[in-house]
């Protein structure tokens, strides 16, 4: 075993054990004690069987008895002491883990959250963490059992007979060959595409519950349901194949593993093939007795082996996340003059990503200016919004707030200088007042209360059972898509940062939540640097700039009226949506 790949996960344990890495090998030492305590009163049973096949004084079989209760008292009481110690360090490594783990995900970019999937990072905090923390607490004890246990097997074996020993051990052999052809690289290979794709349908299964709202409002496709399928059909090929791969090594170790009590029938016939003698009985007895060890210890071998390919994925899998690069800090931290926005011959290719996303954007925003960036969906708009933020740095290009570079910045800085509401904009399971005070935690009740005003809030406060006390999603408390965005936006206006990022909403489930969200926009946007991702023209034509963006670039710039003498993409794109308007208005 752990021979499956060159990776020191013990190494690793131990490190995540930190203080209490000790008691492993305390554990391990109490173990394997226990082990060979287990085996001596197999020894006692052949004496207390000797004596009563040989018909020797039977007040020996009472000492060899409780010899034998002693011991396997004893064993017992061993093996929960070292539970207890791998137990302790098994919690320690987990909390550790989630520890390190949560202080890593919280200096990452933004960013990796949309592109890894938050159901992907939640599995491994969760999951990864637990899957080590069972290593640890279980399989490392049974695993140290499952090595000693051979050994003294093949003493106890071989002693009083070696030719039923040996016939013993052909299945062993065989099962011990069948095992080790189910472990290896190979498999390590396999249980990574298993884990993977439990990620994926996890991940998927989020997104389509998240997706059943708009679904069932909109009337729209059910593209999330469609991955969500393929998903899961992709998964069950895979079980099929796996189980397909397995059948014959696992067949054969099976059998082989249950088929040693078989062989002792065997060895029966071959001892008592010219007369049974006392000898005879009591060997046969004995191996009777003692067979099924042999079985236990095979299984558990396997098994410790699967969970030991388990822990390499879960290690791996935190490591990728260790491993991913903060974003680095300013030590400096510049503060930047005004609210202007520059964006200088600006590149950003994702992560694995073939092409840009962005491809040498410049744009200038005066201080107070609203700009509008349209475009078709997947030019670009969003990650250009997301790199202002530092949601990620830049592949090439600058940005620049106020004069100071973005990365000259202390995150606090730039996060003060900014608001953002973005569609998915999501409330946690608190009280109103709780959430809105996210962006200021010393708000007033009163300063909350005038934010939930300004952004058209106080229809859905004074619906809610408790006012502004009442939690978000207890006891059937359910708020709209628009009622959330409405919310978010009284955190956006309690916080009165000067530069806002807004991502209009692409659709509404009526028309009176679309009216309130656009007031409380307009509200918002009141004497700020505004940069708003528009999905429907009409709310772009009154900014003093708007952005074209195509496939990654940005085609072209000015107000309505210049963009409309150009007749480029944007004077297309309006004739169409105006038409789009004439049309509903029409039927
Ligand atoms: P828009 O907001 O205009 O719809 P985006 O900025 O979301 O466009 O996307 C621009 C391009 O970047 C698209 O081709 C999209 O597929 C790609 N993209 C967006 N987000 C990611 C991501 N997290 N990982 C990889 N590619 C992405």
């Amino acid at each position: 075993m752990g021979k499956t790949e060159k990776y020191d996960h013990m190494k690793l344990i131990r490190q995540y054990a930190g203080g209490h890495k000790n008691l492993i090998t305390l554990g391990r030492a109490l173990a394997a004690l226990s082990a060979v305590l287990t085996l001596i009163p197999y020894f006692l049973l052949w004496r207390i069987i000797k004596v009563a096949v040989d018909g020797e004084d039977a007040g020996q079989i009472n000492g060899y008895a409780w010899g034998a209760v002693a011991l396997i008292v004893g064993a017992l009481l061993l093996y929960i002491a070292a539970l207890l110690c791998t137990h302790i360090t098994a919690f320690r490594a987990q909390a550790n883990m989630r520890s390190s783990l949560m202080r890593r995900i919280l200096t990452l970019p933004l960013g990796i959250f949309d592109e890894d999937g938050t159901g992907k990072i939640r599995r491994i905090v969760n999951d990864s963490t637990a899957a080590t923390e069972t290593y640890i607490a279980h399989t490392m004890p049974d695993k140290t059992v499952a090595a000693v246990t051979p050994v003294g097997l093949l003493v106890l074996v071989f002693a009083f007979n070696w030719k039923i020993g040996l016939l013993c051990m052909i299945p062993a052999v065989i099962g011990f060959c069948c095992m080790m052809t189910m472990m290896g690289k190979g498999m390590q290979e396999k249980m990574k595409e298993y884990q993977d794709a439990l990620d994926t349908m996890s991940s998927e299964a989020t997104e389509y519950v998240r997706g059943v709202p708009v679904v069932k409002t909109f009337g729209q496709t059910v593209h999330s349901f469609k991955r969500f399928k393929d998903c899961i059909d992709g998964f069950g090929k895979w079980a099929t194949d796996y189980t397909l791969m397995l059948r014959f090594p696992m067949t054969g170790f099976m059998t082989c593993v249950n088929a040693i009590f078989a062989f002792i029938v065997i060895a029966a016939f071959v001892v008592s093939k010219d007369g049974v003698s006392n000898a005879d009985i009591l060997n046969i007895m004995y191996y009777i007795i003692i067979t099924p060890l042999i079985t236990i210890a095979l299984t558990k071998i396997a098994y410790s082996g699967e969970a030991e390919m388990t822990l390499i994925d879960a290690l791996k899998r935190v490591d990728r996340i260790m491993e991913i690069e903060p974003l680095a800090e300013s030590s400096n931290g510049q503060k930047p003059k005004d609210s202007g926005i520059e964006l200088k011959d600006v590149s950003y290719r994702y992560k694995d990503a073939t092409r840009d996303a962005v491809q040498k954007v410049s744009i200038s925003i005066k201080p107070g200016e609203h700009i509008a960036l349209v475009g078709p969906s997947g030019s670009g708009k969003t990650t250009i919004a997301e790199l202002v933020v530092r949601f990620f740095d830049v592949t090439e290009g600058t940005i620049e707030i106020g004069g100071v570079n973005v990365k000259e910045m202390t995150s606090a800085e730039l996060m003060d200088r900014i608001s953002f509401v973005f569609q998915d904009s999501r409330l946690i399971k608190k009280s109103i007042l709780d959430n809105v005070r996210l962006s200021k935690p010393e708000a007033t009740e009163t300063e909350v209360m005038e934010a939930l005003q300004k952004a058209q809030c106080m229809d859905i406060i004074e619906k809610l059972p408790q006012g502004i006390h009442t939690v978000i999603g207890e006891k059937g408390t359910y708020l709209s898509g628009g009622e959330q965005q409405r919310i978010t936006i009284a955190r956006a206006v309690l916080k009165d940062a000067p530069i806002l990022i807004l991502d209009e909403a692409t659709a509404f489930a009526d028309p009176d939540n679309e009216a309130k969200v656009q007031a409380a926009f307009e509200e918002l946007a009141k004497n700020k640097t505004l940069i708003m991702i528009a999905h429907r023209l009409s709310t772009v034509v009154n900014a003093d700039k708007i952005f074209v963006m195509d496939d990654g670039k940005c085609t072209e710039s000015g107000t309505h009226e210049e963009l409309i003498k150009q007749n480029g993409l944007y004077a297309k794109m309006f004739d169409e949506y105006t038409r789009s308007i004439e049309w509903k208005v029409g039927a």
